[in-house]
């Protein structure tokens, strides 16, 4: 890319932000351009169904840092509606056109809708953005009764254990037998199943909404085990889906996400990367087989990456290798994942406490560890994460498979591991600043940006920092 050349951003999130800065960080002092749909500058999503539900934070302590040297021209409340990779355009509401020479799209995911949920009704929420979380915590202090969150997964346990924290009575309606149950293992999600259960949450599970009936005082709704909720406020949370509506007739590969190649290039596309959620690729260190990850660490990673391959050009690109890291936090425990759990087809306990809840479950695919997730084991973690980058060396092509058996072990200190291949130290790398807290602008400007910085509470990621 040249100086005088233009890179536009459709997405204003987390991934988008990072990359534009990185593009300046790597002396690109062309024009940037951010187009964003919601009115809102970037700020710290994890939060809205933690410390911004449960009033630890208002809506303005969650704006992320914006470095000073990123000066992008901001589009906010401004949906990008199309593209056209041949013209290099990308269109605008009202028919507007936004040349590009460089795009990077990190539109994210937006909440998968619920058959059936009369969504229509304004007592139904959904949460993804600043505004549906000021919305919930509105209808919550407005109302008395029960809060009903449709979902088990890691954001409907953090709003159950939010609403709970602020002295409702809430339920949670789940089809699977525990909470979170594919994304931490049977035994940690037992664990956090009983720590709902324990403070008393109600808990659904195994069941399917037969039909709602919206009634003046609330709304019911109707399970297949025979049970009626009657929600005062119900928030569903059952997964998310990309945002790619906009990138329909573009020719880009739209099947779970924007499909790219290792190095962030999107596969049909020239001079257009993508990154964060939105973006489905081949990591070449965990098999090669192209997935999404829907983590906060991972959409700062990609972007960067993105941005350093957008600049290199598809030729010169270095596949983005990364080991993913997410974490939730509910009722003060504090969950950890690394690498890719839902590859695993095995488990094993890494590590265990006689003495009380903390341990690591292990996934294990084709008789390598290919991902770990703690349960208030952050130093274990980090001890045992060096072992996930040794077993998942980065192949040139996708890896052929494998076949041995795994060991399991005893206590947080003892750790013994499935035999994996030798592979040379992993490199550390700089954990994310934690973000900070400018008031959130109140219409959609169109901006030049300036950036300060302040400590945020606890939703920042205490991932191992590598
Ligand atoms: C409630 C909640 C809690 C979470 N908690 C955790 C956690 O504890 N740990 C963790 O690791 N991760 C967590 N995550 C996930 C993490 O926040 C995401 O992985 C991260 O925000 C993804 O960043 P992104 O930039 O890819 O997407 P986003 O942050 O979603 O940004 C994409 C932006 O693009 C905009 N957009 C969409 N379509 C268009 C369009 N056509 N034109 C213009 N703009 C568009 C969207 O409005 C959005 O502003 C949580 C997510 C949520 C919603």
């Amino acid at each position: 890319m040249k100086n005088e050349e233009r890179v536009v951003v459709a997405g204003g999130g987390l991934a988008g932000l990072r990359a534009g800065e990185r593009l300046r960080e790597l002396g690109f002092r062309g024009e940037i351009v951010i187009v964003g749909a919601e009115r809102h500058l970037p700020y710290h999503r994890p939060a809205l169904s933690k410390e911004a539900i449960n009033g630890e934070l208002v809506a303005s302590d969650l704006r992320l840092t914006i470095s000073r040297e990123l000066d992008a021209v901001w589009r906010l409340g401004t949906v990008a509606t199309h593209l056209e990779p041949d013209r290099h355009v990308v269109g605008l509401p009202g028919g507007e056109e936004l040349k590009y020479d460089g795009l990077i799209i990190a539109t994210g995911v937006e909440p998968r809708h619920l058959a059936g949920a009369p969504r229509q009704d304004p007592r139904i929420h959904v949460l993804r953005t600043v505004d549906d979380a000021i919305a919930i915590k509105r209808a919550i202090n407005s109302t008395q009764g029960l809060v009903v969150v449709i979902g088990g997964g890691l954001i409907g346990c953090e709003m159950a254990a939010s609403v709970k924290s602020m002295g409702r009575d809430v339920a949670v309606v789940s089809r699977s037998s525990t909470l979170l149950g594919s994304a931490v293992g049977k035994s940690i999600a037992d664990t956090v199943t009983e720590a709902h259960r324990a403070r008393g949450v109600r808990l659904a599970m195994g069941v399917k909404i037969r039909h709602w009936v919206r009634q003046s005082g609330g709304v019911a709704i109707h399970l297949s085990d025979g049970q009626v909720f009657f929600a005062a406020v119900v928030v569903i949370a059952v997964g998310a889906a990309p945002s790619v509506a906009w990138l329909r007739g573009s020719g880009l590969v739209l099947e779970d996400g924007v499909l790219c190649d290792p190095t962030c290039h999107v596969v049909g596309g020239t001079d257009i990367v993508a990154a964060g959620d939105v973006a489905r690729w081949p990591n070449l260190r965990f098999g090669g087989q192209p997935r999404r990850v829907e983590h906060w660490l991972n959409a700062v990673e990609m972007g960067r990456a993105a941005a350093e391959n957008l600049l290199a050009g598809r030729e010169s690109s270095r596949p983005f290798t990364p080991v993913p890291r997410f974490w939730t936090e509910q009722y003060g425990m504090r969950i950890q994942g690394s690498g890719l759990p839902a590859m695993g087809t095995d488990t094993t306990t890494l590590a265990g406490s006689q003495k009380d809840h903390r341990t690591i479950t292990g996934f294990i695919s084709d008789g390598r560890l290919v991902g770990m997730v703690g349960l208030d084991a952050p130093t274990a973690m980090i001890k045992l994460s060096t072992e996930l980058w040794r077993q998942n060396k980065v192949t040139a092509s996708p890896r052929p498979p494998q076949h041995s058996a795994p060991a399991a072990s005893a206590d947080p200190g003892e750790h013994r591991l499935p035999a994996g291949p030798r592979a040379p130290a992993v490199p550390r790398q700089a954990p994310e600043p934690v973000p900070s807290p400018p008031p959130l602008p109140s219409h959609a400007p169109v901006v030049r940006s300036r950036g300060h910085s302040r400590a945020l509470a606890r939703s920042g990621p205490k991932a191992p920092p590598r």
